[in-house]
């Protein structure tokens, strides 16, 4: 049987140890078969087994072998849009449900780790930092709007107070969230897999879904095997092709890329980062950084439409770590990895179910850590029978790509460059 194994970065080399998962080679009965063990399967995963459910977890590759093992770590609160939208796509009520569940993933990630002891190397603290007035104008705004769904956590940072989280000569100021932070995020889906298994939950690693009977009684198939379930939950996200075409048309995997330099003198990486937090720029575009365990910079930006990976990772980033440190100039990069997140055209998460039994939530557009752990606890509510917070979101419009999949990255290429012209020219 085929084997795939972690793409090369700094989190598989430095990955907790984890058991071998077998592949699935017979036919099994379970209560609930969720597809990809990410983030958005593994939160579903428990919230169900802390709620009596039997759970079977097909997973493709290895546990975290997607974007929730390979992103910038980083827990950024909210969505891809922010709450405004969410008010002007959605009725008052689900508007009211949904932003009060915007700073939620947080503080489930953080309640993992504690009931589950899960070595991830957790930090607080996350930086929002503006390169000119407009976004220094936006994050003010932003503050206002979580304060109003009661959200306390926010100081502004002025251009002096900046420099003390962040030595870059680029920001006029900025936006700290005490509720932000960083983790390992390979470390973190083990340790959530690790849970699934200490409740009875059996995750197969190695079996893709290649086909799934939907209707009453749905059956998802593997190559060596077949799981037999009364409901499925779809986790794929960005690595899981057409396995369910509805899905696949109104969304598009997209790449974005990481490195990770040598570790970084204990002096260096402080003067760099002082307190030790994770930061994101205000562009559409955005760059994002913060330090490992190890002291090593990891820093990821850049979108490739499309998600074919690119040839030379270090050549699109290292310039962009440059930009923003040219103190590093003489550190070397050791690691370099790409991945897909999933992209949706208003760049607001599709939740749903089809068939009344088949479940599914995907495409948080960039900003998955907070809200996929924040789906699976709202997919699991709405299996006990409490959809309120399920509907909230699938309530959400959903748009198909105009042009269907094959003009979708030229399209949204065009969009991004638009974009990126606004972030260089500040307006
Ligand atoms: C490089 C990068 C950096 C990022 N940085 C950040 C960040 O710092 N902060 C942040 O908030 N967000 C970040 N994101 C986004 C975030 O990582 C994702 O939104 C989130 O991890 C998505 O989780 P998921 O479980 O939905 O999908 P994934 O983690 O991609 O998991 C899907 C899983 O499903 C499996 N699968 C697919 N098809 C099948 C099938 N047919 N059968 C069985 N299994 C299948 C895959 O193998 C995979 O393991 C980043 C994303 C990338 C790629």
């Amino acid at each position: 049987m085929s084997h795939t194994p972690y793409p090369s970065s700094f989190y598989a080399a430095t990955a907790n140890a984890a058991p071998l998962r077998h592949a699935l080679s017979s036919n099994v009965e379970t209560d609930v078969c969720v597809i990809g063990a990410g983030y958005t399967g593994l939160s579903t995963a428990l919230f169900l087994l802390e709620h009596g459910f039997r759970v079977v977890v097909l997973e493709a590759a290895k546990v975290g072998f997607g974007a929730s093992g390979r992103n910038g770590g980083q827990i950024v609160n909210s969505y891809s849009r922010d709450l405004d939208t969410v008010e002007r796509s959605a009725g008052s009520d689900a508007a009211r449900l949904i932003g009060a569940m915007a700073f939620e993933g947080g503080q489930i990630i953080r309640e993992r780790v504690k009931q589950y002891d899960i070595n991830c190397d957790l930090k607080n603290g996350g930086v929002f930092a503006a390169m000119n007035s407009k976004q220094m104008r936006h994050l003010e705004a932003q503050k206002i709007l979580w304060e109003r769904y009661g959200y306390r956590q926010l100081q502004m940072l002025d251009q002096s107070d900046i420099r003390d989280v962040v030595a870059c000569e680029r920001y006029i100021g900025g936006m700290l969230d005490q509720g932000g932070g960083h983790i390992h995020p390979l470390n973190l889906a083990l340790g959530e897999a690790a849970a699934v298994e200490s409740l009875g939950g059996i995750i197969y690693e190695q079996s893709p879904a290649i086909r799934i009977d939907r209707g009453a009684n749905p059956r998802v198939h593997t190559k060596h095997g077949e799981v037999r379930a009364k409901f499925v939950v779809v986790a794929g996200n960005a690595y899981l092709g057409n396995l369910v075409p509805e899905l696949a048309a109104k969304s598009m995997p997209c790449g974005t890329q990481v490195v990770a330099t040598e570790p970084l003198t204990a002096e260096l990486a402080a003067a760099l980062l002082p307190q030790d937090y994770c930061v994101e720029d205000c562009n559409y575009l955005l760059d994002y950084f913060r330090l490992s365990a190890d002291k090593r910079l990891i820093y990821g930006g850049g979108v490739v439409y499309g998600a074919r990976d690119p040839a030379d990772i270090e050549s699109i980033i290292r310039p962009k770590m440059l930009k923003t440190f040219p103190q590093l100039c003489d550190i070397k990069i050791d690691f370099a990895w790409t991945g897909n997140f999933l992209m949706t055209l208003s760049r607001l998460p599709q939740v749903g179910r089809l068939d009344g039994n088949l479940y599914y939530s995907q495409g948080c557009s960039g900003h998955g850590v907070t809200y996929t752990h924040i789906a699976g606890k709202v997919i699991a509510e709405a299996l006990r029978g409490q959809a309120e917070r399920f509907d909230a979101f699938a309530g959400l419009p959903h748009y198909p790509f105009p042009g269907g999949q094959r003009f979708s990255a030229p399209l949204s290429a065009l969009g991004a460059l638009y974009y990126s012209l606004r972030d260089r020219i500040g307006f």
